[in-house]
This record gives structure tokens, C-alpha cells and sequence, in this order.
């Protein structure tokens, strides 16, 4: 679970967060959404302090992040997180992608953590492709692998942030496809993205934000088929 509680985050003199208040119970599925320089992404990367915010507070999973949290790295082990550029270990082949933290950072057994890895592997449908390089992939191969992986720390909370935007049209899809299976299974999901579809099976609110504020929070339904601001019409004029 994830709360943020009054989120205020500067760049320099630039406020990208103002006053966030967000309540994320286990189990639920946010999507958020909003245009280019909203501070989507501030906001998702201050949940597992690659940014660090400036005012209010976070909880995650019962802890709170600050300056002096020694637990930081236990809670970024319960965070996974999905970038738009899958950001894959180059030099190590898919399955080393997926071993790697749950040895290095859980101390897990190579045997277990290969076993875990080939599981996850086969949840998102590229087991096959264990042995190869990312580089030998397709973007959405390689999307799909960046899932796998992150799961393999068997996170409480998984955090996407624009996964399919960086993806040719065709591979969108089976990267959704992998998104909705875990939102079925369960997980509590943050998901950053513009994908009305998937935020219409999955999602439990859909948070739109605009210049660093979140200005609605809505059912998806209620969100995409009656916007309550100018700002969310004009957004949603835009994607459509
Ligand atoms: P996009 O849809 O383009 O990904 P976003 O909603 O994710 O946008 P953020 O990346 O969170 O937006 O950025 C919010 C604002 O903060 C933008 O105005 C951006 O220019 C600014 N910003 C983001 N990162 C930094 C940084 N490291 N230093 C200074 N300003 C930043
Ligand atoms: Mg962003």
C-alpha cells in the first residue's frame, strides 16, 4: 500500500509537485494519466525515492521514506518498477537480468532464484528466449523480460511508468496483455499511461493530473465518458 500525504517536490525554483494526496490500498490498480510535464513521472519515481520529495510524506508498505530511512533499500525491494526504456542489463542475458538482484540484493540461491526467474519467464511468455541478450530482442520482448524481472523480487507494489510508449504499435499489446494477467492476479499496480483500454479493464481510479497537481480522481468510466474539468476534456480531446 502507498500513501502520499500532502507531496510536494521542487526542481530548483520549478514546483513539479503540489499537494498530492493519493491512497493506494493493496490490491487496487491506478492508472495516471495527464500531459507532457505534469509530473506523472515525479510522482511515481518519489514512491520508490529515486527522486526524493520536499514536503508532505509517503508511506509505503507500512514505511515511511525520509532522508535518514536506513530501510530505503527495503522498501525499494518491495517496489518494482517498469521504465518506458526497458533498461535491461546489456551484457547479461535474459535470464542473468532476472537472477541478478534476487542474489546480489535478497541473497536468494542461484538454483531458486533461476527457478523464480524461469517462472516469471513463462508468466510473461518469453521463457524461450532465456539465453539470448536483450539486444537480440524486440522492444516488446524486452518489455516483457523488464516485467519478469521486477517481479522476481517479489514486489508488493509495481510501478509502470509509460511501458508500451516506446513500443512499434503491434507489440503494445502483448505487453498489455502481461500488465492485465498481474492486475488479475492481484498486485497493487501504479501505472502511468494512456492506454484508455487497458485503464477500462484494470484500473480502480483513474488519476488525471495537470502542472503537478492531481485535479481528478475518477472510476474510469465515470473519468473517460464525463471528465469533471476543462483540463481533463481538453487532455482527453488530445488522445482520443
Ligand atoms: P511526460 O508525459 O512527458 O513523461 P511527466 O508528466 O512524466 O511528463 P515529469 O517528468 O514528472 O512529467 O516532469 C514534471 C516537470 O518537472 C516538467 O516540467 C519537467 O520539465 C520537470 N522536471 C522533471 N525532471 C526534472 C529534473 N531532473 N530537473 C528539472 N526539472 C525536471
Ligand atoms: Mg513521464
Amino acid at each position: 500500500a502507498v500513501t502520499m500525504i500532502n507531496v510536494t517536490k521542487w526542481y530548483g525554483s520549478y514546483q513539479a509537485l503540489t499537494d498530492i494526496r493519493l491512497n493506494v490500498a493493496p490490491g487496487e490498480k491506478i492508472v495516471v494519466c495527464g500531459p507532457s510535464g505534469s509530473g506523472k513521472s515525479t510522482l511515481i519515481r518519489c514512491i520508490n525515492r529515486i527522486e526524493t520529495h520536499d514536503g508532505g510524506r509517503i508511506i509505503v508498505n507500512g514505511t515511511e521514506l525520509t532522508a535518514e530511512t536506513r530501510n530505503i533499500d527495503h522498501v525499494r525491494r518491495d517496489v518494482g518498477m517498469v521504465f518506458q526504456s526497458f533498461n535491461l542489463f546489456p551484457h547479461l542475458s535474459v535470464l542473468d537480468n532476472c537472477t541478478l538482484a534476487p542474489v546480489k540484493s535478497l541473497g536468494m540461491g542461484a538454483k531458486e532464484a533461476r527457478d523464480l526467474a524461469m517462472h516469471f519467464l513463462q508468466k510473461v511468455r518469453i521463457a524461450d528466449q532465456a539465453k539470448k541478450y536483450p539486444g537480440m530482442l524486440s522492444g516488446g520482448q524486452q518489455q516483457r523480460v523488464a516485467i519478469a524481472r521486477a517481479l522476481c523480487m517479489k514486489p508488493k507494489v509495481m510501478l509502470f511508468d509509460e511501458p508500451t510508449s516506446a513500443l512499434d504499435p503491434e507489440m503494445v499489446n502483448e505487453v498489455l496483455d502481461t500488465m492485465v494477467a498481474l492486475a488479475l492476479e492481484g498486485m497493487t499496480m501504479i501505472c502511468v499511461t494512456h492506454e484508455m483500454g487497458f485503464a477500462r479493464k484494470v484500473a480502480d481510479r483513474v488519476v488525471f493530473m495537470d502542472q503537478g497537481q492531481i485535479v481528478e480522481v475518477a472510476s474510469p468510466e465515470a473519468f473517460f465518458q464525463a471528465p469533471k474539468t476543462e483540463r481533463a476534456r481538453n487532455f482527453l480531446a488530445q488522445i482520443i
